[in-house]
């Protein structure tokens, strides 16, 4: 088996995430909240060569199918993502991520005096920009590492 096949083996059903940019998987999984320990088989492929990219990264995960909410998230750090639902072996529907406008619920804001950190009933509230998230409340800015600002769930 050539390596190229070894990257592409066929999932029955699932999802795959091709066109991750380099070095984001983990952060994917991190997203998907697949930590290793649940009874997920979870293949990771990182720092493909890529056309689209210099290097690209390629997540498959047996037996799920991503929400449209995972997705949303997933654009923020992936922009460049496409979604592969297989389904016995075929590829049943394939998309590509597209950024949502705004994102609620879901990051958690980096400034400790922001009123949605506070023990208030106010939930996370993020404006997506081309390169950045823009918290609605206190108008901080965040470019990198979007990913750590993801709420544990
Ligand atoms: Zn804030």
């Amino acid at each position: 088996m050539s390596d190229q096949q070894l990257r592409v083996s066929k999932i029955e059903d699932g999802t795959v995430i091709d066109h991750i940019t380099g070095g984001q998987a983990l952060n994917v999984l991190t997203i998907l909240e697949i930590t290793g320990r649940a009874g997920v088989p979870v293949s990771v492929v990182m720092h493909v060569p890529s056309d689209h990219l210099s290097t690209k990264d390629i997540v498959k995960i047996e037996g799920r199918e991503l929400s449209e909410a995972e997705v949303d998230v997933l654009s923020l750090i992936a922009p460049s993502a496409t979604i592969n639902i297989i389904r016995d072996y075929e590829v049943v529907d394939k998309r590509r991520v597209t950024r949502p406008d705004r994102v609620i619920g879901v990051l958690h804001c980096p400034n400790p005096n922001c009123i949605s950190t506070k023990d208030e009933p106010v939930e996370s509230n993020f404006e997506v920009l081309d390169d950045a998230v823009r918290c609605a409340y206190c108008d901080t800015i965040v470019r990198d590492d979007i990913a750590a600002l993801i709420d544990d769930a």
